[in-house]
């Protein structure tokens, strides 16, 4: 049997537009399963930056118009290679001129569109995909559409994959917003379909209507059948348990290579780490720290959500500092946690250095030259900075949940293996008790080298998430 056709839709993709890993999974899948052998596009809305960067590379595959309930909606469809791999654009100004995601009512609208006009999509490119490959609530509606509306537009059965890369984010609305943009009967809106905890709810009707169901690790799809992580998705996870599977997510391990990365000062690898020192001087400089080269920086390259875990490092983050170590921040998000790390920056300048914004190119230079990373989640999906700063050789310090699990070897004192550090509970306490190991591992020579390479030599790359992908797609033909 030839291998699927698989066209994966998702809100944002590198290298396009990133907001956080949602975007980088849709980067590196497709680039993997091409050197697997499976043929994949992908399709994602026109956002304004790809608008400014790539307007001359755009080719018009069609334009037309269709019924969003009472409204008719244009619908451009665009298309570029990149790196081998063919794009569409959904492309309609009024939902895609602005952020990516418009926030509340407004995001909820802009995605509705965007399902409704994948389908429609779907009959006018040249890609006959065999596999619908979902991705979170943007999508979540597509497979109820295809299903139902849609059924009959197409040749043949097309399969659908639906995966949840965080189901924190469900894209919940009242009912009547749904039926009015999509024309869904009442019948749905029942908790069999599209309802869930008295509102209709896009990531719902996707666990109902889709094929298979994949998250992103082994750990998380555990997980989320229960209460405190399935947030109302426990009940038909486990109804469809058999239909759910855990792919690690990889990284795109060409565009995060110490060996070869344009955006760090000194390369290294597992063999040599000798330029790692060069990297730490320079973020050391960057960020104005008055510390010894031996001084170790703990980095966090994060969102700032609670999900990250930014309370624990809010409660413990000044005792952490009474000890001889660095801290870095590279965030954006709640305004309460940004108040939090301003404050810290301006209390201790000599060892903390905090830039509160987005910035892909800073973030490669804080992976490479700092020691360790913290990343005490409260729940992870499956998480790529850990597996982007064990690819730097910094080691992780980690919250065992989810995909966390799955991707740190805690370090075992008695053998000396592992990658990173990890701790349980989620306490600050424990959190410290797992810092402070790492710092004493950090001043055994020895024991901090053979960490950092095997953390280096880790496979954290999306060639093995392809095979899994590959084999999922062909069971469900
Ligand atoms: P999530 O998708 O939940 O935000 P992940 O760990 O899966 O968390 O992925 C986060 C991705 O976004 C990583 O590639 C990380 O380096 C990047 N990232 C997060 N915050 C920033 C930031 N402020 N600047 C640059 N990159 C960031």
């Amino acid at each position: 049997m030839s291998a699927p056709r698989v066209l994966i839709v998702a809100s944002e993709g590198m290298p396009f537009v990133k907001t956080g890993g949602l975007a980088d999974v849709v980067g590196a899948l497709p680039k993997a399963l091409k050197e697997a052998g499976v043929d994949a596009a992908v399709m994602m809305p026109k956002h304004s930056k790809i608008r400014r960067e790539h307007q001359d590379e755009l080719e018009t595959v069609a334009t037309t118009t269709f019924h969003l309930g009472w409204r008719e909606k244009y619908l451009g469809i665009q298309t570029m290679e990149a790196g081998g791999i063919p794009y569409y654009f959904i492309d309609n100004e009024d939902y895609f001129s602005g952020a990516v995601y418009l926030g509340g009512d407004t995001e909820n609208e802009q995605y509705l569109y965007f399902c409704k006009a994948v389908c429609e999509a779907l009959s006018l490119i040249d890609f006959s995909p065999d596999i619908l490959h979902l991705n979170d609530w943007h999508t979540g509606m597509i497979p109820l559409l295809v299903r139902t509306q849609y059924a009959e537009r197409f040749e043949k059965n097309v399969r659908l994959l639906f995966t949840i890369h965080n189901i924190q984010f469900q894209g919940m609305m009242g009912f009547e917003v749904m039926k009015d943009m999509l024309n869904i009967p009442d019948f749905y809106n029942t908790p069999e379909f599209a309802e869930a905890g008295g509102c209709a709810n896009m990531m719902k009707a996707a666990l109902v209507f889709s094929d298979k169901i994949s998250t992103v690790s082994p750990g998380y799809a555990h997980e989320i059948m229960n209460a405190y992580f399935g947030l109302g998705m426990e009940g038909i996870l486990s109804a469809r348990r058999h239909d759910v599977v855990g792919i690690l997510n990889g990284i795109d391990t060409e565009e995060f290579d110490p060996g070869a990365d344009p955006a760090i000062l000194g390369h290294f690898t597992a063999a040599n780490l000798t330029n790692k020192r060069l990297c730490k001087r320079a973020l050391r400089d960057e960020f104005d720290l008055d510390i010894r080269l031996t001084t170790p920086i703990i980095g966090m390259v994060t969102r700032l959500t609670s999900q990250k875990g930014l309370d624990l490092v809010r409660y413990a983050l000044e005792e952490l500092l009474q000890e001889d170590v660095a801290f870095i921040l590279l965030g954006s998000g709640d305004a309460a946690y940004q108040d939090f790390f301003h404050y810290i920056a301006a209390k201790y300048p000599a060892r903390t250095g905090v830039y509160i914004g987005y910035d892909e190119v800073l973030a490669h230079r804080v992976y490479a030259g700092c020691d360790f990373l913290l990343m005490p989640s409260r729940f992870e999906p499956c998480g790529l900075s850990q597996m982007i700063a064990q690819r730097y050789g910094t080691l992780p310090i980690v919250r065992k949940t989810g995909g966390l699990v799955d991707t740190v070897e805690p370090y075992n004192k008695f053998t000396g293996e592992g990658t990173g550090f990890s701790f349980g509970t989620f306490n600050a306490h424990d959190m410290m008790a797992a810092v402070r190991l790492a710092l004493s591992v950090y001043r055994d020579k020895a024991a901090l080298r053979k960490l950092r390479k095997n953390a280096m030599l880790s496979d954290n790359s999306f060639k093995r998430s392809a095979e899994q992908y590959k084999a999922l797609y062909k069971s469900m033909r």
